[in-house]
């Protein structure tokens, strides 16, 4: 496994943000496990525990050849934080043979120093900023110190990439997105990390999602439930009043499992294999 990246999904996705989903598709890969345990994590079965298929660097780049060739926008590798040390060889070697943005879509709990080696590799951010302190990380996220690494990691990708830039079709093509989840009963929380954001930068593109849904019978109070549209409302108020200005909201109605993709690792296999025939008729 050593060398190895678990993957498990890629395809074309739909549902992020206008400018990274555009008309065609984000070309998404989904990894399979996460340096965090998020209780109310909506992707559980892939990331509590390791799944998916070992694919070699060689492998996962036929599939992001593929997935441009696919017509996707972009490519969009979904929590790639456990892997960020093999990063650097794997988008070296793709940015070789594709012309399309990287997107590092992630937990935000990132190594400062592994970030520091995709400078020029990755075109886009999309970190979530989740705990606007790190107790509310230890309790949910079995993590005891997200805030603090989450700030140093986003001031770092700003610093990468201080600008977003989108094309004529206002998809994105270089930048920083910064996604925050409002969930239920939390709402103290999300104007910590809006203000933290803010005093960032007020230019930020943030995302304020509020797709959340019980994924597990058994969770605790207040994560039981879904969020209320007063509550959102007021967490998009607060956005406005806190100076920031550039924001994509969601509807409530997003807060269904029918938005989890389907993890039926017989769909990466056959992704798999037409990524291999696709490469060996290109050489
Ligand atoms: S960081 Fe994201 S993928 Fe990882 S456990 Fe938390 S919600 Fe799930």
């Amino acid at each position: 496994m050593e060398g190895k990246f678990l993957v498990a999904r890629a395809g074309l996705h739909f549902w992020e943000e206008p400018p990274i989903s555009g008309t065609k598709g984000s070309g998404t890969v989904f990894f399979g496990g996460c340096l965090l345990k998020c209780v109310y994590c909506q992707n559980y079965k892939i990331s509590r525990k390791p799944y998916g298929m070992a694919l070699t660097g060689e492998q996962l780049t036929d599939i992001i050849c593929y997935l441009q060739d696919c017509g996707a926008h972009n490519i969009n590798l979904v929590t790639p934080s456990h892997y960020i040390k093999l990063m650097p060889k794997l988008l070296e070697n793709a940015k070789k043979r594709i012309s399309i943005p990287i997107l590092y879509n992630c937990g935000g709990y990132e190594n400062l120093e592994g970030l520091k080696r995709l400078d020029g590799l990755v075109d886009i951010y999309l970190p979530d900023f989740k705990y606007g302190n790190n107790a509310l990380g230890r309790k949910y996220s079995g993590i005891s110190d997200y805030f603090d690494v989450a700030c140093a990691a986003l001031a770092e990708m700003r610093r990468q990439q201080p600008d977003c830039v989108f094309d004529s079709d206002g998809i994105m093509q270089r930048g920083m997105l910064v996604r925050h989840l409002v969930l239920p009963g939390m709402l103290v929380n999300s104007k910590k990390v809006l203000k933290c954001i803010a005093d960032l930068d007020k230019s930020l593109y943030v995302s304020l999602m509020c797709q959340y849904f019980p994924p597990r019978k058994e969770l605790p109070s207040p994560l039981n439930r879904r969020l209320t549209q007063a509550e959102y409302d007021n967490i998009c108020y607060f956005f406005d009043s806190c100076g920031l200005s550039n924001g994509f909201t969601q509807e409530l109605s997003s807060a269904t499992e029918d938005y989890v993709p389907d993890f039926d690792l017989d769909l990466l296999k056959e992704v798999l294999d037409k990524s291999t025939s696709f490469s060996d008729k290109k050489e």
